[in-house]
């Protein structure tokens, strides 16, 4: 029996669409399949901004990731002549001598970033948007700044169809059938075959793969966005966006994109999601009490009173790393998932990976530390079972 593509994408939302993208760019026969369509704001892609950072405060072994995916996020915006990556500079703000900006300057320091250190009255003076304490000191990392999530992710998906990529919108994938001599996927209730398939389902990976499921959790995320008391002050060439660890708090934020209200988030998500099905776009109070109190303490220029929420997921993995490569019980499946919070940013990297695994069997991007191996010991052996029963199924 024939191959419907050669390799078939589950999920075209951040990591699928620069996935397709790269496989169509090789001649690659591929079929996105995607349950909403590319763009949408259910999930992981959602809220309009996303930081994109490269002094990096998780880890310096990012770093050669996002200036690769600082290149392909160029690429792509010639492709489709969009703009989607705003390099407006991005502060990173904590104190003096603390971990934080410790972590931050290690990046630095080991990848020759273009950056300015900012005391706490150089960094008032100069940004009087954030109340700055005696103590507190910021790094500006001028090669930062901002992407737009959704045309993003709509542009790549739409780059990868001008090349031939064919994506299935409003299409769920229900079942992965591993069989002797293809990987089947069941939408809609038709049978599609693949020699080969990579998963980027985001929330949904678990569901899918059930051996991974002790591997993630799906964590809400709440955006706000406060309205500015001058706006022009909150324009993103004159605020860079910023994560601060301050205060007892840790929290994100974006310059103006509709020249009233700024956007600020928590960043270490909020609360568990039980099924992504359901996600529950209600915010707590226990939330707002802490938004607010982080913004009415920390950016007097805004009205202290949200006037727009968001709620998005994404899935968090036990070190907060994702997991990208292939399944370790059949590496004919390439899966990119728990990006943990962080992952939009490095979405062109991971795809070109994808497609690297896909029809290469390997990457040479330096991705080790990524690899799926790294849980298999928290997969229990009654996790392999089940996950092996659904597989014959
Ligand atoms: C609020 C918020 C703020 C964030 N801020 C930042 C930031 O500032 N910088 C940064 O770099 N990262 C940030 N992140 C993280 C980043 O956005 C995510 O890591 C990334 O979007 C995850 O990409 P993904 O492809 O795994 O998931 P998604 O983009 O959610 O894509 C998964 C896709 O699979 C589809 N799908 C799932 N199951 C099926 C199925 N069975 N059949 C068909 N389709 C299916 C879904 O509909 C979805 O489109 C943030 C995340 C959130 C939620």
């Amino acid at each position: 029996m024939g191959f419907d593509a050669e390799v078939g994408v589950v999920g075209v939302g951040t990591m699928g669409s620069q996935a397709l993208w790269q496989l169509a760019q090789r001649g690659v026969s591929a079929i996105g399949f995607e349950q909403f369509a590319p763009g949408h704001d259910r999930a992981g892609a959602g809220g309009e901004s996303r930081l994109f950072r490269t002094a990096y405060f998780e880890s310096s072994r990012y770093v050669p990731l996002l200036r690769l995916s600082k290149l392909l996020w160029r690429r792509l915006e010639a492709a489709t002549e969009t703009s989607l990556l705003h390099v407006n500079g991005a502060l990173m703000i904590g104190e003096e001598g603390g971990d934080f900006l410790a972590r931050v300057q290690r990046s630095i320091d080991e990848h020759g970033i273009d950056h300015e250190v900012l005391d706490a009255q150089e960094m008032q003076r100069r940004y009087p948007q954030h109340r700055i304490s005696a103590g507190q000191a910021a790094i500006l990392d001028r090669e930062s700044g901002f992407l737009r999530p959704e045309l993003a992710v709509a542009s790549a998906a739409r780059a990868g169809e001008s090349l031939g990529a064919r994506i299935r919108r409003r299409s769920r994938v229900d079942e992965i059938r591993f069989e002797d001599d293809a990987v089947t996927v069941l939408a809609d209730g038709e049978l599609f075959r693949f020699r080969r398939l990579i998963v980027a389902a985001g929330a949904w990976t678990s569901q899918l793969l059930l051996g991974l499921a002790p591997l993630t959790e799906v964590v809400r995320i709440a955006m706000t966005w406060w309205q500015a008391k001058q706006p022009a002050a909150y324009t993103e060439d004159v605020f860079p966006v910023f994560a601060r660890v301050t205060d007892g708090y840790d929290i994100s934020g974006w310059p103006s994109l509709d020249a009233a209200t700024v956007k600020v988030g928590l960043n270490n998500g909020w609360d568990r999601v039980g099924d992504p099905d359901a996600l529950d776009r209600t915010v707590p109070d226990a939330l707002f009490e802490e938004i607010r109190n982080a913004v009415g303490e920390l950016m007097p220029g805004l009205i202290p009173e949200p006037v727009r929420i968001g709620v998005y997921m994404d899935g968090y993995t036990a070190d907060h790393d994702p997991y990208v490569g292939p399944l370790q019980w059949d590496p004919r499946v390439t899966v990119l998932g728990g990006f943990s919070g962080h992952g939009f940013k490095m979405a062109p990297a991971i795809g070109l990976a994808a497609a690297d695994y896909a029809t290469e069997n390997g990457t040479e991007l330096p991705i080790g530390f990524l690899h799926p191996n790294r849980f298999v010991t928290n997969v229990t052996a009654a996790d392999r079972m089940r996950f092996r029963r659904t597989a014959a199924a």
